[in-house]
């Protein structure tokens, strides 16, 4: 690796991580000038810059060592990682990012029964992933023909070039859409932060693992919530034990209700509607879920 006294840090141009990638950064305090072309983006405070490229070039970028780190769905970066190409075996996963959440799968018409992967056996199977879907298929001992399709693999079964699909999937609307069924999961992904497994011995090494920090930050409070709510003393013991992880929850006085109790608690991830119900069946009312723009502990 060639020695550079700044970061350079590859994410998709334009496309699903693209916005949040670059909001994750700014709130990292790293902003950015566009340049006209668009590829390449300059950092203005931090020695840190941007290349812009489709996904599927970002683990290969890295693996040659034109950038230090990338932004990248695990997909992409796991079926970069089963290949054979130089220094995918170097890749890591320095961090998963909590967003572009979605899951590799295999869905089959709807009307096709399926009980499990050994039903496959002897199918063609369209995908983009023939990485990651030859491991599956090696591990479950499925024989089947892998279709490997650049985009659009979901109207294979539809147009006859295949019998089942295995791509991603996120909320299960273009499978609806198509009369398909998601079967079985092959991979849970996320945009994750991909880098070699060492890290480089210059300035571009302290940068890294500043960026690490700071990271951990970001997302530790953009997953967090504040949670306040009343309750009656008698019901507290109950509440308490529904709450959603984190560090002990805070009781202040109401005034004028020597019985009743407001509660704080920072969780540390969602609230659903179904915990937030479990919790008022449990005694607790006036219940907010906020989330948290900032941090000190
Ligand atoms: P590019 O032009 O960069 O190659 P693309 O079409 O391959 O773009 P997108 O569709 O923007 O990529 O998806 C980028 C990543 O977003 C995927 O690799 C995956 O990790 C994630 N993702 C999240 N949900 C979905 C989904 N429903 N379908 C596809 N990708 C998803
Ligand atoms: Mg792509």
């Amino acid at each position: 690796m060639k020695p550079r006294d700044r970061l350079r840090i590859a994410m998709q141009k334009s496309g699903r991580l693209t916005e949040p990638a670059l909001d994750l950064l700014n709130r990292c305090g790293l902003s950015f000038r566009q340049s006209r072309d668009k590829l390449f983006c300059f950092g203005e405070g931090e020695p840190v810059d941007l290349l812009l490229v489709r996904d599927d070039d970002i683990p290969g970028l890295i693996a040659q060592g034109v950038c230090d780190l990338g932004i990248v769905g695990r997909n992409v970066l796991n079926e970069f990682k089963g290949g054979a190409g130089d220094g995918a075996a170097t890749l890591t996963e320095w961090r998963p990012l909590g967003f572009g959440r979605c899951r590799l799968s295999i869905a089959v018409p709807q009307e096709m029964p399926y009980g499990e992967p050994k039903d496959l056996h002897g199918l063609r199977i369209a995908t983009s992933y023939p990485g990651l879907l030859a491991a599956w298929l090696r591990e479950q001992g499925v024989d089947a023909t892998i279709l490997t399709l650049a985009g659009s693999v979901e109207i294979a079964p539809k147009l006859g070039t295949a019998d089942v699909i295995c791509d991603l999937v996120q909320s299960g609307g273009t499978l609806v859409a198509n009369q398909l069924r998601e079967t079985a999961v092959l991979l849970q992904s996320e945009a994750v932060l991909a880098g070699p497994e060492a890290l480089p011995t210059d300035e571009r090494g302290d940068m890294i693992e500043l960026l690490l920090k700071r990271l951990e930050g970001v997302i530790q409070v953009r997953e967090s919530r504040l949670l306040l709510l009343q309750t009656s003393r008698n019901a507290l013991e109950a509440v308490t034990r529904l709450l959603p992880g984190g560090p002990q929850p805070t009781l202040l006085p109401v005034a004028g209700q020597p019985d009743q109790l407001m509660l704080q608690a920072l969780c540390a991830g969602e609230v659903s509607w179904r915990q937030l119900e479990e919790i008022k069946k449990a005694g607790a009312r006036e219940m907010f879920v906020l989330p948290v723009e900032k941090m000190l502990a």
